[in-house]
């Protein structure tokens, strides 16, 4: 069998060696003291006294290659032409040369990127692919993104957080995205709309069937045609049926909302890892700069940023003030939508860890 590299892997995240800094490298497991000297910088010093400063900058993420070769050609003028971009759309130069920092950080604001993003600031928000790239979101997750960040500039560039804040925009329900202290997530409030005459051409009914996590789709003769219908009073709307099924149109302009989630974490630091849970919902998904969404994100971190104590995160605030007090201190209505009392879940919903396709 022929030798596996990074090139011949097709999932996963490739080998990150062959494009580390040769300071990195050569230093791999080796680290001895870091610290955050200044919003956006990390410094870390090896056992054998070498030296590296990591410079994070904020993009936009959906780049053109103009852009693209802009950011190349400040590593190559200030970090020996290596860069690497976080999960969350930063990208990050690794400097070995003190005095290369802050003409770097110059050259990379006069340009347009701000420097931030670590400690306890608000980071890039991880978020989805959007109407660019992908076959089924409801809106443009990086659009949101973009509005959104525009007006956090000011915290992705201070750290004035009480701790970290990590948020995640996600253009449909069921796909990727991710755990967040702030989550925005699409929520479609009507059942797909089936056309009927394309479902025999198109879908694999079967594979629909299983797809529905509540058992609400059935096999179905529609005008002499196989098709597909579902139970309407099942069906939470959750769109899976969408991607193995066009026709079954989830996506619609009206109907399809935004939620805001609050309260997930992946770190076990402190606490143990949250999920997130609903406390907006039915945001209009208001393209281009979706208001209603940023006004509510913004009135949360501001409720968060004043109220919780040092390095708390918005899990830890809200388990310590409790639900009744996060709703009354951020003026969000709470509503008998945010209670879960549904009991089916156990039996019915895919709850399974292994991952299907
Ligand atoms: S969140 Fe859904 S719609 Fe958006 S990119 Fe991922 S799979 Fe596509
Ligand atoms: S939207 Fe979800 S719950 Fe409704 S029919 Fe499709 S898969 Fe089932």
């Amino acid at each position: 069998m022929a030798e596996r590299t990074w090139e011949t892997i097709e999932s996963g995240t490739p080998d990150p060696m062959p494009f580390m800094h040769p300071v990195m490298k050569k230093n791999y497991g080796k680290w001895v003291f870091h610290s955050h000297p200044k919003p956006g910088v990390l410094y870390h010093r090896a056992e054998n006294g070498d030296e590296v400063w990591t410079v994070k900058a904020g993009t936009q993420r959906q780049m053109d290659h103009y852009t693209i070769r802009k950011l190349a050609d400040i590593a190559d003028q200030f970090a020996d032409g290596f860069v690497r971009f976080t999960t969350r759309s930063n990208i990050e130069y690794m400097v070995a040369d003190k005095n290369k920092v802050e003409p770097l950080i110059k050259t990379l604001t006069d340009n347009g990127f701000p420097i931030g993003g670590t400690a306890n600031s608000v980071s890039m928000i991880a978020h989805t692919q959007g109407w660019l790239h992908c076959d089924i979101p409801a809106s443009d997750a990086s659009g949101a993104t973009k509005a959104l960040m525009d007006e956090l500039y000011h915290e992705f560039t201070h750290c004035e957080m009480p701790n970290r804040v990590k948020l995640s925009t996600s253009c449909c329900e069921i796909n990727c995205g991710g755990q967040a202290d702030i989550a925005i997530i699409i929520q479609h409030t009507k059942p797909p709309k089936i056309n009927h005459d394309l479902v025999a051409n198109v879908c694999e009914r079967p594979s629909v069937v299983a797809r529905c996590p509540v058992a609400a789709i059935r096999p179905a003769l529609v005008n002499g045609k196989p098709s597909l219908e579902v139970d309407e009073k099942k069906c939470i709307c959750c769109g899976a049926c969408f991607p193995p099924c066009p026709p079954m149109q989830i996506n619609d302009p009206e109907h399809s909302k935004f939620a805001i989630w609050v309260g997930g974490k992946n770190a076990n630091a402190r606490a143990k890892p949250t999920f997130h849970k609903l406390v907006a919902a039915g945001l209009p998904n208001n393209p281009p700069r979706w208001p209603e969404v940023s006004q509510v994100v913004k009135k949360i971190l501001n409720v968060y940023k004043d109220d919780a104590h040092s390095w708390e995160r918005l899990s830890d605030w809200v388990e310590r003030i409790g639900w009744p007090a996060f709703f009354e201190k951020t003026g969000l209505p709470f509503t008998k939508y945010h209670i879960d009392n549904w009991r089916g879940s156990r039996s019915s919903l895919n709850a399974s860890t292994h991952i299907r396709f």
